[in-house]
């Protein structure tokens, strides 16, 4: 049940109404906006008449909630949740501006790292992405340095200040990813093991949530109602392509899910069209697709060499490559009424000069 007050009510009442309606054993979650308070009411509504909770003194709506979801819905807060990454600059995802995250599958060794992790931050990215613990479809193949990266990761972050995101696959690491990672990655294969959301609900780090390969949007979103209901609401959602019978790309980019999404739910929306693709050269179309529908950021795998990647060197795109994407990101992020940080001096410097025609495009493009 969500109840909508009118927007400067005075303290004492909302406690009221919040006392009468927790007397009644439902949680309340009070979430101000510019135009209106909403009071989000979580556990059995039946227990309670919503014709007597419409009579109390400031109570201008009481809409029962009809969906599995509640702390994930739209309906359930009065603004859209701005996720902090904790860095220096102040990064927020769910804002105006897109935030791209960038770097290898995996994290494979110091140097690949520090050299991707200084190119992406120079393009313009605004988070490093790494696997140290990696979910790998055979148990023969590399599976991550481990905690070793996590320090390397802590490394490339205190050389760039770009915050760290990184996968957590065991409930038993999540302290320790913890310790070293600004973002808690939850992968696909993951988004269903109820125990890990549980633990990551627990933290104060930001959770990036993968949609499984084969999970609806109802499930992606109940999903992150698991992280959220252990206190944790900085919930970052991330459609990475589904399985269907198409097979010309590694998975489906579920665009239709994106444009859903931003309407059911106040959490930001990012997109990995790397994951996605599964080849390099599909990665740019797909992030402008996913910007077009409404994507908070993207999440893109690079490479200094992609051809030695121990891990998803197909669609990683290589340090050159990215450079050249966030330059076409801006003129799709302009488009679409959305932001694009500028990349850091030294790649101003290193910018391939702007042709005439380059030129009349973005300003048709910003116009
Ligand atoms: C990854 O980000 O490298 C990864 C394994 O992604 P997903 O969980 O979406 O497959
Ligand atoms: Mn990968």
């Amino acid at each position: 049940m969500i109840i909508i007050v009118r927007s400067a009510l005075p303290g004492p009442e909302l406690d009221g109404i919040r006392e009468f309606v927790e007397r009644h054993g439902l949680r309340t979650h009070v979430s101000h906006g510019t135009d209106r308070t909403v009071i989000g009411c979580v556990g059995d509504a039946r227990a309670i008449d919503p014709h007597a909770v419409r009579t109390l003194p400031g109570v201008e709506q009481v809409i029962p909630i009809r969906k599995p979801y509640r702390l994930a819905s739209a309906d359930f807060v009065a603004s859209r949740t701005l996720v902090s990454l904790g860095d220096a600059r102040g990064t927020v995802v769910g804002g105006e501006e897109l935030v791209i995250a960038a770097g290898p599958c995996s994290v494979e060794g110091r140097e690949m790292l520090l050299e991707t992790a200084a190119a992406v931050h120079a393009s313009g990215a605004r988070m490093l992405r790494g696997g140290a613990f990696k979910p790998r479809t055979s148990p023969w193949v590399f599976q991550g340095m481990g905690e070793e990266a996590l320090e390397l990761l802590a490394e490339a972050r205190a050389a760039t200040g770009l915050p760290v995101v990184t996968e957590v696959m065991d409930p038993r690491q999540v302290e320790l990813v913890a310790s070293h990672a600004d973002v808690l990655q939850i992968g696909a294969r993951n988004m269903q093991n109820y125990a890990l959301l549980a633990e990551v609900g627990r933290v104060r780090r930001p959770v990036l949530l993968k949609r499984g390969l084969s999970a609806t949007v109802s499930e992606l979103l109940l999903a992150a109602e698991h992280v959220m209901a252990q206190g944790n609401r900085d919930v970052i959602l991330c459609e990475r392509g589904i399985r269907t019978y198409e097979t010309a790309t590694r998975n489906t980019l579920d665009v239709g899910a994106v444009a859903v999404l931003k309407l059911e739910t106040h959490l930001p929306v990012i997109v990995d069209p790397s994951h996605a693709a599964g080849r390099a050269d599909l990665v740019a179309p797909l992030a402008f697709a996913a910007i077009a529908a409404g994507a908070d950021g993207l999440i893109v795998e690079v490479h200094p060499r992609p051809h030695e990647a121990r891990s998803d060197g197909d669609q990683s795109l290589t340090l050159g490559a990215f450079d050249a994407l966030m330059r076409d990101v801006a003129r799709f992020a302009a488009a679409a009424g959305r932001t694009l940080g500028a990349p850091s001096p030294s790649a101003t410097a290193r910018s391939r000069p702007v042709s005439a025609e380059d030129a009349a495009r973005d300003a048709a493009l910003v116009a």
